[in-house]
């Protein structure tokens, strides 16, 4: 009972850090303080290690779980969750045990997954849903809160249909973060137009759609913009041209209408910042045929 309070602690907690810091939360100055239980504060995972067990628990589960920026998750998913492999050494060590009692307990926990270094999606609950000693990994699949919208409770996802759904849910969305993560580390995390180095103000905006051809979540496939320009770009009101320069709709040109505005037309026939790394260049095809739209829709 002890256990699902500090757990039900931890979510709230988690969903608190989301709403400050929007797609992914940072380990220094957010996850490393920890959350508040029964007077003292409990770490949310061990960056370290992997798989983590609080010392403030009673119950035998791992709290949580999380994968480095390195690692290549691409390669472990299958359509109804996540592989997620033993730490090394003998599969009864205590932290493969924790993973293993989570199995057995169908206890939730939470899946950090790391989108730049230093940085973590968290993704709770997430259930152990399989054990492959053999392979040495669990297989871990994404739940949902259920119930009142004040006092929530996980639960596992049963029917297979909607299991699925779930995963490529959770899937979509760790793509997405990954992709903003590396977006924004080749950009030094501003924005590529107005400059603004705010984090939690960033996004990384597709060139092509990801449901276009050479939609592909790679850099040259992106634009670090703060949300204003981002929503302006994929409305067409900002284009950016295949020669890097920055073109604003010529129905907002010819408008007056206050500082803002006038703001947003300054930078009109500027260059935009790109990332001094060849290969991290936006695709000046991918932005030649976004352009083209920009034009026809201006
Ligand atoms: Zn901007």
């Amino acid at each position: 009972m002890e256990d699902e309070h500090l757990r039900s602690g931890c979510f709230a907690s988690l969903d608190v850090l989301c709403a400050q810091f929007g797609e992914d939360v940072p380990y220094r100055g957010g996850l490393d303080a920890g959350f508040p239980f029964a007077g003292r504060r409990v770490p949310f995972l061990s960056p370290q290690k992997g798989i983590f067990r609080a010392a403030a628990q009673s119950g035998q589960a791992a709290l949580s779980i999380n994968t480095s920026a390195k690692s290549p998750y691409d390669d472990e998913e299958l359509p109804h969750g996540f592989f997620y492999a033993y730490r090394a050494g003998s599969p009864d060590q205590p932290d493969n045990r924790a993973l293993r009692a989570a199995l057995a307990s169908q206890t939730p926990l939470v899946y950090f997954v790391a989108t730049r270094p230093g940085w973590y999606r968290p993704l709770y609950p997430v259930y152990v849903t399989e054990d492959d000693p053999r392979a040495r990994r669990v297989l871990v699949t994404p739940g949902r809160m259920v119930g009142p919208l004040d006092e929530p409770e996980p639960a596992l996802v049963e029917d297979p249909l909607e299991r699925r759904y779930a995963v490529r849910e959770a899937r979509v969305r760790l793509h997405q973060a990954r992709f903003r993560g590396r977006v924004l580390v080749a950009y030094s995390s501003l924005c590529a137009i107005c400059r603004l180095k705010e984090v939690r103000l960033l996004d990384a905006a597709h060139i092509a759609g990801d449901l276009e051809q050479r939609g592909e979540p790679v850099i040259a496939n992106g634009l670090s913009l703060c949300s204003i320009h981002h929503r302006a770009f994929d409305q067409d009101l900002v284009g950016v041209s295949p020669d890097y320069e920055v073109r604003v709709a010529a129905r907002l040109l010819e408008k007056e209408d206050g500082p803002m505005l006038e703001l947003l037309k300054g930078f009109h026939a500027h260059p935009i910042v790109v990332p001094s790394r060849l290969a991290w260049k936006p695709d000046r095809e991918r932005l030649a045929a976004r352009f083209d739209r920009f034009l026809a829709a201006t």
